[in-house]
Order: C-alpha cells, then structure tokens, then sequence
C-alpha cells in the first residue's frame, strides 16, 4: 500500500483504489501489518487505546492497533502491530527465502482485522480482501467467527492480484487459523493435503475479482488456473475481472517531481531530454535514431525474463537500439542480466534494484517499453510506460491484452505492439514491428500520441467497483463484467 510499503503492483493499488473509492463517495478505512516499511514512511502514525490478545500457536500473542491516513484523502489506514510479526527486512521474504511463520504471520493479522472491526466499531458493508495474505477473512465472516453482530450483513470480496502466491502451507499450520478441521476439504481449505489460504478466499468470499477481464477468463482455464480453476469455473458466476486504474496525480510527465525534465503529449521536448538524461546515467550509446528500449520488471519467471534473454542477442545483432533494464529478484536471471550487460557495453544497460525514482526515469526516457509476461493479471509497467509516451512491446495475455491494442499504420490506430506466442519468436515479432514503426518518424509520433492520450485512471475504474459493491450491498450477485 504505497506509500506504506509496496513490493510490487497491488501496492500501488492498495494506495490508490481507496482513495480513488473515496471520490465516488464510499468511505473506506485500510487494514495493513505495521510492517517495517511503514513505520519508517515518515507518514504521522498515532496511538489508538485499542489493544488485545489473539490465542495462536498455543500462546496469547499481543496486538496494538495504530492510525495513519493515506496521504491527500481521509481513508484511515489501521495498523496491526505486532513487531515480532512485521518488523523485519522484508514483507514476506528476506534473503534466505519465504518466511518460515508466514501462515502464523498472516492468520494473526487477519484474525487481528476481525477483532479491530469490533472494538473500532467500524460501521461496515463491504470487507475487501487482497490476495492470500487476507484470505482468512472471508472465512471469518462466512463462519462468524468471534460470533460479532456486524458479521451477519456484513458482504467479504475477495481480489486475486495474482494466482501464482497461493500461500500454502502444511495441513499442520490449520490450528493457527482458528478454524476447525471440519474446514480443511477440498471444497475449501484444503489443497493437495495442504492448508491453501488463496483457495480459501475464493472459496469463502460473496464475491471474487480478479484485476483484468481478460484474467477473470483465462483463471478459469487449466492453463492459468494454476490448480484452482475448477473452484474458480464453479465460481463463475461470482467471478468478475476489473482493471486495475492507474493513479495520473502520481504517474504524469508534466508534473512527476522524479523526472530531470518535464513534457506532455502536446510538448514533447521534455522527453528528449529525460532520453539523453537516462542514456547518460546508464551509458547507453543512444544516439539520434537509436531508440531505448526500457524493461521494470521484478526478476521472475512470470515476466517473460528467459525470453528476454535468449532473444537479445540475435535482435542486438540485427537491429539498432539499446536496452535500459531496471528489476530485482531471481539471483539466476540477475547474473543472467548483468552477463548480457557485460557482453553489449553501450547497448545494454542494466541495474538489479528496487529504486522507485530509476523506475519513473526509465518509463520517461525509453522509446519502446517490453513486457514479455507468461501471464499478467493487469499489469500496471505498460500503462505507465504508454502515459510517458514509451510505445509498449507486450504478450497478448491478461491485462496487457485489455489495455494495449497493436498499432496500424495504415488507419493509424492503435497503441502498441501486441504478439501471441511467449517464445523468442513471438518478441522478435513484437520488437521488429516497433522499430520499424520507430524508423517512420509520422508513423512513431501517433502510436507515441494514441498511447498518451489513453484513460486508464482510477476515474473509469473506481465506479466498477463501487457498482458491484452495491449490488452487494442490497443483496445482489454479482453481473460478471466479462
Ligand atoms: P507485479 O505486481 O506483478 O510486479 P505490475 O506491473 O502490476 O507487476 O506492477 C509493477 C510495479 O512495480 C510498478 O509500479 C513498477 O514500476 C514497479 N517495479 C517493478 N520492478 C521495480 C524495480 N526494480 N524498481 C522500482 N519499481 C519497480
């Protein structure tokens, strides 16, 4: 939940989406683990005179319950305080791999959400849960656990950002969650013999979402269902897929205070110099007619980032351009990464960080923006890379195929380049076409200014949200949007 904490794209949407809720005139409060990240925000986070137990692991853990509120707006964000539980390096991983107690971790804090509600009274309808860190909560209200009053009208939606993190664990962590072994079936909790706290959302919850409509689709196949498809197919008609909306106050090259230099669709000067600016900092050679071609990505499988790989080489051989790659993640593809770096002085660069201020300078100074995913449940790189006028190189899957639609020269429409197949093949495919575009100087600037123009702001998303929460509210299931 930027700017609390944010490992990826659901933190730029937990930061936004309440916010963006607020301007369609719900109220909402936010529950998050008082992780390290958030306490060290510089964000002013109070007291409450909250405080209580939950019996777990055979012990009475302590919790505090402290505020803060998102910035520019009045969405109280609640914070479960538990520093054994939080305060560490990272959220869920450090270094040496997955935290061993993250079952004990996260069924604490969502047991710790349900006992908030009460003594915060909180007057609420909707209860909006996020990946499986939160999956426990549906289950919670469906079987009243703790028996509180508000449980009764109270409608749990729960939103998979993504199908891969399923938070599984031994079938002997059950206890932790407080829930009797009479939950732990195949309808439910269980999952191959372990306890699935993903799968347990899903199956639990009123309503599930996913983050694109294309996604909402693709989960119920073998394909991408990653195991849960058939949970998913019998969900169906509970099932919609929403996009995730992109927050234009903090991501807009007029404006962005990260940027050396400004520009917009109309003045595009800026972004030349944003080019050079970047091109210096990596030590690219990029000069006049040798486009940058920009990547943010984490370091996963996911993201396409063997393809990348293994195509680079023969495409750098071909064709003129240079690469600008910012990630973080796999030590594999890393020492893979820094190899390609290596071998190509001037034409690859590339920077293993998580660094929020290189990330925005590369959106800015790229020409092209790649994102190979094997699958994308939204994806939120190419909506910004399109809002900074870098044409996006994108698979035809999930979010990326909703939001990016392959650009005609002949009509002029379109505003990106969209291929099919995840192999080496398929982005050759996709970059080739871009840099011929790129060579047409009439043909670059209106894929440039289709891309620009482009509305995917919380604006237009906000309100499906808001409509399906009413729906809810007054008993309705939900209308799949897709
Ligand atoms: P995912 O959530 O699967 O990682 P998204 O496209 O939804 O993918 O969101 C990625 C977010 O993380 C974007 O805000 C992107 O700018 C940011 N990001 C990814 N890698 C880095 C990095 N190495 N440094 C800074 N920001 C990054």
């Amino acid at each position: 939940m930027i700017p609390l904490a944010k490992t990826g794209g659901l933190g730029d949407v937990c930061g936004s989406l309440p916010v963006a809720l607020e301007r369609c005139g719900c109220r909402c409060s936010a529950f998050l683990p008082a992780y390290r990240s958030v306490m060290r925000s510089g964000l002013r986070i109070e007291p409450t005179p909250h405080t209580f137990t939950i019996p777990i692991g055979g012990r009475h853990v302590a919790c505090r319950i402290l505020r803060t509120q998102l910035p520019n707006s009045s969405v109280d964000v609640y914070l479960i305080d538990q520093p054994q539980y939080y305060d560490r390096d990272g959220l869920y991983h450090d270094r040496h791999g997955e935290y061993r107690d993250n079952c004990e971790r996260f069924s604490f804090f969502c047991r710790a959400v349900i006992q908030a509600i009460e003594q915060l009274n909180l007057d609420i309808d909707i209860i909006h849960c996020h990946d499986w860190q939160a999956g426990l909560v549906p289950a919670y209200v469906e079987t009243k656990l703790g028996g509180f009053r508000w449980m009764d009208r109270v409608r749990s939606v729960m939103t998979i950002h993504n199908l891969a993190y399923q938070g599984r664990f031994w079938h002997v962590d059950m206890p932790l969650t407080g829930l009797g072994w009479e939950y732990f079936n195949h309808h439910q909790m269980e999952f191959h013999g372990e306890l699935n706290l993903m799968k347990t959302g899903i199956a639990f919850a009123n309503t599930v979402t996913t983050v694109s409509p294309t996604h909402a689709r693709e989960i119920q196949t073998e394909e991408y269902g990653k195991g849960l498809d058939t949970l998913l197919r019998q969900r169906r008609h509970r099932l919609a897929g929403i996009l995730n909306g992109v927050d234009y106050a903090h991501w807009d090259p007029a404006s962005d205070p990260l940027l050396p230099a400004h520009y917009s669709a109309t003045a595009l000067a800026g972004k030349d110099r944003c080019r050079a600016a970047l091109a210096a900092e990596l030590g690219l050679q990029a000069g006049q007619g040798v486009p940058i071609v920009g990547m943010v990505s984490r370091l996963a499988q996911q993201k396409g980032i063997d393809i990348l790989i293994h195509a680079l080489p023969a495409l750098l051989a071909e064709r003129r351009f240079c690469c600008a790659i910012l990630g973080s993640g796999e030590p594999g593809y890393v020492t893979a990464l820094r190899e390609l770096a290596a071998r190509y002085p001037g034409r690859v660069a590339f920077v293993e960080a998580q660094d929020e201020g290189l990330a925005h300078r590369v959106y800015a100074g790229s020409d092209l923006f790649l994102v190979p995913s094997l699958y994308e449940p939204c994806g939120l790189t190419q909506m910004y890379a399109m809002r900074y006028g870098a044409v996006p190189v994108v698979r035809r899957t999930g979010g990326l195929a909703d939001t990016v639609s392959h650009f005609d020269p002949a009509t002029g429409q379109g505003t990106g380049s969209v291929f099919l197949d995840a192999d080496v093949g398929g982005l050759g495919w996709g970059l080739r076409a871009a840099l011929d575009w790129h060579a047409v100087p009439a043909h670059w600037a209106r894929v440039v200014a289709n891309g620009m123009a482009g509305d995917w702001s919380w604006e237009h998303q906000g309100p499906h949200y808001e409509a399906l929460f009413t729906r809810l509210v007054n008993g309705g299931a939900t209308a799949p949007r897709s």
